[in-house]
């Protein structure tokens, strides 16, 4: 299967070679006919999956038709013809550039806005002067503009909703209802989830007429090249152990998922320390400064994101060799969204879980939920304490509080299991 067979016209044909896809991932083969053929679709498809070319470049190609038609009306204002609801700014602003892209050798010029909260409402205000072709927006500003007249969506054709589920994690469900009421009745539906919780279901289903089903049975079998790692590791032991992997694999970047902006700043700080160029990617970093972070990191300057996993929702990375759970995260579905940075769009990636004692059963949950079995590694020098199942809810406590962020009991007496270890390593 190759590009030409889709259907796409010849300047989003070039666009494509510019960018070096050489061949549709499935959902792009699956979706692009059907987008074309303006149907509904339902896609189970995670970042990675190159979701964002699947909708954009029927929907660029669809949008050429009718601007073609409307040409000698190009002097009135443009109306909002496709609307694009993110969860992330991040989001909107990755689906912007690659729209931007993919729309670059289009004969008939399309003004794309893309919006989001958390930055001044006033230059998007100016930007939406004139109206704009695509609009790309988080929910709650898109709210805020509508209120202010800055746009209206009388006139959409299509409605995308990319990462449906995570919409619904952040709690934007009434913001999505409220942005429903104001679209027209009849229009095309898009729905892109990397998980189908029966929330989401129950949103895709009131939502979408008779959609193309674009589901993957199995999201470990969409999941590019990725080898899984865990690693039982006291949890006092995990930023040596960090240090030790980076150096040892010799990988030229990493994200690494913390579960908190402290630990974001703690890990980033104590890698720093070990010489590792480090940043941490939490959501008290400005969007100027994460996006400066993120261009970093992109070129190398940066060698590890310490991040959490609502900022780092939309990283997109090309390439990145290397994701590695430092703490383990709350669900399965963000297990899988956290691994799918690596290993995107055909390359190979490695994805890293540190297993603590106390957190086994927690791994299993995630293990059972994507119907995989993970071996369990030690690392020669970073072994484990207490294996699974033998520690006391006593020790799991004074462990955590060994790693928490304030600090924890630094004077804890040594364990016997504590000495043997370290004279194992001092003696290697
Ligand atoms: P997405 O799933 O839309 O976030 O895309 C993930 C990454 O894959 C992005 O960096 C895209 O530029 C890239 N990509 C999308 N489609 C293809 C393709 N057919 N071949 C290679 N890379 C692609």
């Amino acid at each position: 299967m190759n590009f030409d067979s889709l259907g796409l016209i010849p300047e989003l044909l070039q666009a494509v070679t510019a960018r070096q896809y050489s061949t549709p991932t499935a959902v792009q083969v699956e979706a692009i006919p059907a987008v074309l053929a303006g149907e509904d679709v339902m896609a189970l498809a995670q970042t990675g999956s190159g979701k964002t070319a699947s909708f954009a470049l029927p929907l660029l190609q669809r949008m050429q038709e009718d601007v073609d038609e409307g040409s000698k009306e190009s002097s009135k204002q443009r109306k909002v013809k496709i609307l694009i609801l993110v969860p992330t700014r991040e989001l909107s602003g990755q689906v912007g550039q690659t729209i931007e892209a993919l729309a670059e050798h289009l004969p008939k010029k399309l003004k794309v806005a893309v919006i989001y909260g958390g930055a001044s409402i006033n230059p998007q205000m100016m930007h939406l002067r004139g109206g704009a072709d695509i609009v790309i927006s988080t929910p709650g500003r898109l709210l805020d503009l509508l209120d202010n007249n800055a746009l209206s969506l009388g006139d959409v054709a299509t409605l995308v909703l990319d990462e449906a589920d995570r919409l619904l994690d952040l709690g934007f469900a009434d913001e999505i209802k409220r942005i429903l009421e104001q679209l027209p009745a009849k229009r095309q539906n898009l729905f892109f989830s990397a998980t189908f919780s029966p929330a989401v279901k129950k949103l895709a289903l009131a939502l979408l007429h008779e959609p193309k089903r674009i589901a993957i049975a199995d999201l470990t079998e969409n999941l590019p090249d990725i080898a899984q790692r865990a690693i039982a590791v006291d949890g006092d032991k995990r930023t040596r152990l960090l240090v030790h992997l980076i150096k040892e694999l010799q990988w030229e970047r990493v994200l690494v998922f913390v579960a908190t902006k402290y630990a974001s700043d703690t890990v980033s700080n104590k890698l720093k320390k070990a010489g590792i160029k480090a940043e941490a990617f939490n959501g008290d970093a400005s969007q100027g400064a994460r996006q400066h972070m993120l261009t970093d990191f992109k070129a190398n300057r940066i060698q590890a994101l310490v991040a959490t996993d609502l900022a780092a929702r939309g990283i997109d990375v090309a390439g990145l060799p290397a994701v590695v759970n430092y703490d383990l995260p709350r669900s399965a579905d963000d297990y899988i969204h956290r691994i799918g940075r690596t290993g995107r769009a055909g390359a190979s990636g490695t994805a890293i879980s540190f297993i603590l004692a106390e957190h086994e059963m927690h791994f299993r949950l995630i293990e059972k939920r994507q119907d995989k079995r993970v071996p369990r590694e030690t690392i020669a020098g970073f072994e484990p304490t207490a294996i699974a199942g033998e520690i006391t809810q006593e020790e799991s406590d004074a462990r955590l509080a060994n790693d928490a962020p304030t600090g924890g009991i630094k004077g804890k007496r040594k364990s016997k299991k504590d000495k043997l270890r370290e004279s194992a390593v001092t003696n290697k």
